[in-house]
């Protein structure tokens, strides 16, 4: 049966939506959660695997998404603020990827590559500015 490592990431007025019931229930799928974030009044997440057909995957993602919810697969939990960034580059000798980066050296403005992230956390640690931040 295929299954699936998804992470949900849902607005502060999402967080009371009985989810995981509805996916369970609705659309037949097995749920094994590994991580969540739930408070009320805040935003939250869910890591989790969902196992079903694919038609039935695909119906409840539709349906979480109907309201809202981003459906991220790739579980890259890290987040880089552009407003927040000065491009100080505190960041870019602690970026052992090269995700957070200069694309152009002459203009030393900062950008960061989602693909190139493995999460090691070390921009967290060492953003000055709170730039950077996690899901998790
Ligand atoms: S340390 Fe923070 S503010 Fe400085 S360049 Fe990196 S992300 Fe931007
Ligand atoms: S978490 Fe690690 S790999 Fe990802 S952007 Fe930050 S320093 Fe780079």
């Amino acid at each position: 049966m295929p299954t699936r490592k998804l992470l949900l990431y849902f607005s502060k007025c999402e967080t009371e939506k009985p989810i995981v019931y509805r996916l369970v229930k609705d659309y037949n799928l097995m749920i094994n959660i590994f991580r969540a974030k739930v408070t009320p009044d805040e935003e939250g997440y869910l890591v989790l695997d969902v196992a079903g057909t694919d038609e039935d995957i695909n119906n409840g993602l539709e349906y979480v998404k109907s309201f809202g919810v981003t459906v991220n697969e790739t579980l890259k939990g890290v987040r880089w603020d552009s407003v927040k960034c000065t491009s100080c580059g505190n960041c870019i000798p602690r970026c052992p990827t090269g995700a957070l980066y200069y694309p152009d050296k002459h203009a030393l403005k900062v950008d960061f590559d989602p693909t190139q992230c493995i999460e090691c956390l070390n921009c967290i640690k060492n953003c000055p500015f709170d730039a950077c931040r996690s899901l998790f």
